[in-house]
């Protein structure tokens, strides 16, 4: 009883600040194990940040942004004085890992998947399918998965059965597979369920710490969320009639954790339905493989950015090679002509010459040639 109000009250602690006034934010600590702790970062914050306590050293699961490291390192202070050596991120966006450069600056290794983007949260350690360190009588496995981007990563902490699933997994919001599609959303939870068992606590990126059964809701929300959305597309329902649709209303809640309280604001609802049909369901041109390859290379713009254009496993994509890497998929319009799969408005059309091509976000356009 006692220890049940005591949850509720950290619940609705950590939950209640994320509405109360920006100019007191908070970064909140929850205690999973022994030796490790999961910092809830709120509005403002960062992602949530996982806390390892070792004999001699300190090891996180992401690190915030930049902004809020003072505040972060408060918090962590007060559990322990010990160094931060390690820092593992679950993938490069800045909330979770913009604070990397002052991590390193102290001396921290900071491990990241290789896709990893050249500039904001860049590591100093890179690995490709899985990396494993063993400290402290902990193993950790790490994961490369594509769901919400292309350097997502499951860090599972085996003898403590813990999973940090990064942004492949957030409760207190809708499912963002921007990169992956929901086959990348489905392959990350199932990799993420066969490393664990019932007991496992997934952690997400947003939001609260769930188990296997948790997981499998959310999963069962993003199949159930996709057949909707396909099925009123095919019906030619416009995505502003689909913001009202009641059932894709029901089915949004459903990627919430009831515990968080939270709701998804319905701004954000058609932006979710946009990227669904960006990512899982435009119409791909059938295209053969020649035309597709005949377009690999670099391509190098006006002010100097290059772009790569690769061939892997039947599909066209793009890197941004300078000043960063974003890495997409090119879903073909027609020969020429392609989407960038997981945006709401980028398109890229080669010359049928293969000379160049030019690149429209928007209204923007900008033209690159071969470079190489
Ligand atoms: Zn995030």
């Amino acid at each position: 009883m006692k220890i049940k109000s005591l949850l509720t009250n950290l619940i609705v602690c950590i939950f209640s600040h994320l509405a109360l006034a920006q100019d007191e934010p908070r970064i909140i600590p929850e205690q999973l194990t022994d030796n490790i702790y999961v910092l809830y970062g709120g509005s403002g914050q960062g992602a949530n940040v996982g806390l390892f306590i070792g004999k001699n050293e300190l090891l996180l699961v992401d690190g915030m942004k930049a902004e809020t490291n003072e505040k972060l390192l408060g918090i962590i202070r007060t559990i322990s004085d010990k160094p931060i050596r390690h820092v593992i991120n679950t993938h490069a966006d800045s909330d979770h890992a913009g604070a990397n450069s002052l991590f390193m600056e102290n001396g921290a290794t900071v491990y990241m998947q290789e896709n990893a983007p050249f500039e904001g949260g860049r590591g100093n350690s890179y690995f490709k399918d899985k990396l494993t360190l063993v400290t402290d009588d902990q193993t950790i496995e790490v994961h490369a998965t594509v769901s919400h981007s292309f350097c997502d990563a499951l860090i599972y902490f085996k003898e403590s059965n813990i999973v940090f699933m990064g942004d492949t997994f957030t409760n207190n919001w809708y499912a963002t597979f921007n990169s992956g599609g929901v086959k990348g959303q489905f392959e990350a939870i199932d990799l993420a369920l066969s490393l664990g068992n019932e007991q496992t606590k997934y952690v997400p990126g947003h939001g609260l710490p769930a188990n296997a059964a948790g997981l499998l809701k959310y999963r069962k929300a993003t199949g159930e969320w996709l057949s909707k959305v396909s099925e009123l597309n095919r019906a030619g329902i416009s995505v502003d009639e689909m913001v009202g649709n009641e059932e894709l209303n029901r089915i949004k809640q459903d990627f919430i954790d009831d515990r968080t309280g939270a709701t998804i604001p319905q701004a954000r609802l058609k932006r979710f339905i946009e990227r669904t049909i960006s990512i899982d369901l435009i119409p791909k041109y059938p295209v053969d493989s020649e035309t597709l390859k005949a377009y690999v290379g670099i391509y190098q713009y006006e002010d100097d950015t290059q772009e790569e254009i690769y061939f892997s496993e039947g599909k066209l994509f793009v890197r941004k090679k300078t000043p960063y890497q974003y890495i997409s998929e090119l879903i073909p319009q027609s020969d020429q002509l392609f989407h960038l799969g997981g945006s709401i408005s980028m398109w890229l059309e080669f010359n049928p010459d293969g000379s160049g091509l030019t690149f429209l976000n928007g209204d923007e356009t900008s033209t690159a040639m071969r470079a190489d």
